[in-house]
């Protein structure tokens, strides 16, 4: 596996690369979650970069930039194990210059639920996505339905911008007891990990619900409120899947989204219906 930290390095590297490139960008921290998009990725590719990189402007202020779990050495041999040909590190300075042209995500989907608490983080996430797929250039790009609203800006970036990268959602993976993998579960102590399996529940109970016949949103939302109980909630909302409001759930056609804080750990976790 090769390992590079400079962006013009990997496109000439690539330069060398005439197959089907599958890329997979993450922040670090690698755990099974990250390993099913890797391994979509070489299932489906000739050659799988993934790309390691805390991005400083999609943080906001006060948010957990100097102290996101950071573990380079294992992510390697993670990397290497699963049968990753490129391994690019990129770091801050090597990424970003002064008075940069930037990215600005959109008014409405852009600004709403993580956005919310948020306002700005996607424009970060989009100013670095930009980045991170003209450097690589790849044939498929892989990012996980756990982040939804992500992944929806993402395609509604590589839309509106003519690009001609496929992005390929990737099912969740979840922990045994069904609390979706993050790499900020390391923060949860073993309370609050019992307390955030609360909000894999009140997505059963969603689901439930849906079974029993009951679409209506705001029934289903005030029955995932209940479960979630206690906690701390950011938003619990049902939307189509171009985000947008839905008065009564559609089959095929549906995100459930919650995220709520557990001790000061935001969790986010979603059911595609
Ligand atoms: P991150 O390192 O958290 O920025 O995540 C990198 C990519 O992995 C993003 O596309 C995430 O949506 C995806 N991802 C994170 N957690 C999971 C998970 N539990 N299951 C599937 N994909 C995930």
């Amino acid at each position: 596996m090769k390992i590079i930290a400079n962006p013009f390095e990997v496109k000439e590297y690539l330069k060398t690369v005439p197959m089907r490139i599958g890329f997979v960008p993450t922040m670090g921290a690698l755990h099974e979650g990250h390993l099913s998009l890797i391994k979509k990725a070489k299932e489906e590719n000739d050659f799988v970069v993934v790309s390691i990189f805390v991005n400083p402007t999609q943080f906001l202020q006060g948010e957990d930039l100097d102290s996101y779990p950071k573990k380079d050495a294992a992510d390697k041999k993670i990397c290497e194990l699963a049968g990753v040909d490129l391994l690019f590190m990129p770091n801050a300075e090597g990424m970003y210059g002064v008075d940069e042209v930037t990215l600005q995500a959109p008014n409405v989907r852009g600004y709403v639920l993580e956005g919310t608490s948020r306002p700005g983080h996607f424009s970060g996430v989009l100013q670095v996505v930009m980045k991170l797929l003209n450097i690589v250039q790849p044939t498929k790009a892989y990012f996980g339905k756990k982040d939804a609203q992500q992944l929806h800006l993402i395609t509604l970036m590589v839309q509106n911008f003519y690009m001609s990268v496929e992005i390929v959602p990737v099912d969740t993976v979840r922990e045994s007891d069904g609390l979706a993998m993050s790499s900020r579960n390391v923060y949860l102590s073993q309370e609050e990990h019992q307390e955030a399996l609360k909000i894999s529940k009140s997505l059963k109970m969603a689901t439930q619900l849906v079974m029993q016949k009951n679409f209506v949103s705001s029934e289903i939302k005030n029955a995932m409120r209940n479960t979630l109980a206690p906690l701390e909630i950011s938003y619990v909302e049902i939307l189509n899947r171009n985000f947008e409001l839905l008065q009564e759930v559609e089959i095929g056609n549906t995100i459930v989204l919650v995220e709520a804080l557990v001790g000061r750990t935001r969790l986010l976790d979603n059911l595609w219906l």
